[in-house]
């Protein structure tokens, strides 16, 4: 399976403050070097607490922040430091959808109008446009009589369909999902991802799957990434991951949500995570997680977790697990 998009020791640092001079003040080390791979056609989930830097890796794969270092390989190409007029050939085949569909919708405009925004410039006729609209608002399931509504008039759901839409309009291969159903009643999340994974299907799609919540992205993903305040912790299959969850964090984040599966609720041993995520300004020395966990010792402090493969391509950085 050849990959469609990888991060190589992707850095994203953000300057806080400004000394007279001009020279930062300090650091935000949103992400601090983060390496992954997605396949062609496939899920990476990327998961963890709000803070963590997950938002940050996918707005920077998309470009929309040019990274402080590291390699951003999109089929084959680096694309990290391309100018925005290198960009274009990529931007209409790289797509986000968000967390909050109708603060990313304009009231102002029709369904029709806003999933028709990106072909303006496609080179289409008018009428060929309008089939085209027509078209999305089947594949994503929505009626040709939404068409003509405003986005108040629908369910978070469907506003949400309205999104996926608008992002499929220029026909890309990858599209960064930023906690797309968090904000949707649970009855309705299922429904939203079912809609995901049959587009993939369809069309071939690969998607970075951001989510707060381990459960969530079971579903749709094919490896799951957990990154904890900019850091990658743990990286694996999903079935791998989901049988031997390594990292302390990862397993402290399954003990916040319930498990129906019996025997997985049975072999996963409850942490109790206290405290939020420290400041990724200045983050703690050593294992950046080591504040909050319960099997630190003097070395956690001192030095920092590679990130090793303990089994195959599954990747844990954690002093205490061993390979
Ligand atoms: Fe905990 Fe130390 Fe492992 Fe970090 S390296 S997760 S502090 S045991």
């Amino acid at each position: 399976m050849s990959s469609l998009v990888e991060a190589r020791g992707l850095k994203m640092y953000f300057p806080v403050g400004r000394t007279l001079t001009g020279k930062p003040r300090r650091v935000l080390k949103a992400v601090d070097d983060v390496s992954f791979s997605i396949n062609k056609g496939e899920t990476f989930g990327l998961v963890g607490e709000s803070g963590c830097g997950k938002t940050t890796v996918g707005r920077s794969l998309v470009r929309l922040y040019e990274p402080t270092d590291g390699e951003i390989l999109f089929d084959g190409q680096d694309i990290a430091h391309f100018s925005e007029r290198q960009l274009v050939p990529c931007r209409r085949r790289m797509q986000m959808i968000f967390q909050d569909p109708y603060a990313s919708l304009n009231p102002r405009m029709t369904v029709a109008s806003i999933i028709a925004e990106p072909l303006r410039k496609s080179g289409l006729t008018t009428a060929e446009q309008q089939e085209r609209v027509r078209a999305l608002v089947d594949l994503v399931g929505l009626k040709p009589d939404h068409l003509q509504r405003y986005p108040h008039e629908f369910s978070g759901g469907q506003r949400q369909r309205v999104g996926i839409a608008r992002a499929l309009a220029s026909e890309p291969d990858f599209i960064v999902c930023d906690e797309p159903i968090s904000a949707l009643d649970v009855s309705i999340q299922a429904q939203v991802i079912n809609t995901l994974e049959t587009l993939q299907e369809k069309l071939g799609l690969s998607y970075l799957f951001v989510s707060h919540d381990l459960s969530m992205v079971r579903h749709i993903s094919h490896n799951v990434g957990v990154m904890y305040l900019g850091c990658m912790v743990e990286r694996a299959p999903v079935d791998e991951l989901y049988r031997r969850m390594l990292h302390p964090y990862t397993r402290a984040l399954m003990s916040a949500v319930p498990i129906p599966d019996p025997d997985l609720a049975a072999a996963s041993e409850r942490i109790h995570l206290s405290g939020d995520v420290p400041t990724p300004i200045d983050p703690p020395s050593g294992c950046r997680f080591r504040a909050r966990c319960p099997y630190a010792t003097a070395r956690c402090a001192q030095e920092r977790p590679e990130l090793r493969e303990v089994a195959p391509n599954h990747f844990v950085a954690c002093h205490l697990v061993q390979g």
